[in-house]
């Protein structure tokens, strides 16, 4: 037995930069296989003839979450003036990069190690 369709849901989080809380609506399509005998991590169980959505909706959910949300692409942190998010600008410094809509990730050379890892 196959099920389909589209799962909504709202979610509520903490802003990674300045811990607000966020709020938002994940949606996911799902086309999911529920049988006797499921295959771990493939098919979902069938128990009689009753299929439990649950955790199909869980595992979706899940996916579709936002690992770290931002309350907004503008959003400075918790307390701009005293932690910068970004660089500050040197009105004398004779470097000119300014993106306002991407700022440059600030480098803290305390989290090089991190540099290293590789997400495939
Ligand atoms: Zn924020």
């Amino acid at each position: 037995m196959t099920a389909t369709g589209r799962v909504r849901a709202p979610w509520t989080g903490s802003c990674r930069r300045c811990l607000e809380p966020v709020t938002g609506v994940v949606e996911a399509r799902v086309r999911e296989v529920f049988e006797r005998h499921p295959v771990e991590g493939e098919t979902y169980r069938l128990v009689g003839d009753e299929v439990d959505l649950e955790p199909l909706v869980r595992d979706a959910v899940l996916l579709s979450l936002p690992l770290a949300p931002l309350c907004s692409e503008a959003c400075r942190g918790p307390a701009p003036d005293l932690f910068p998010a970004r660089v500050a600008d040197d009105s004398d410094a004779g470097q000119v990069d300014r993106d306002d809509a991407a700022p440059a990730p600030v480098h803290d050379p305390r989290w090089a190690a991190l540099d290293e890892l590789r997400f495939d």
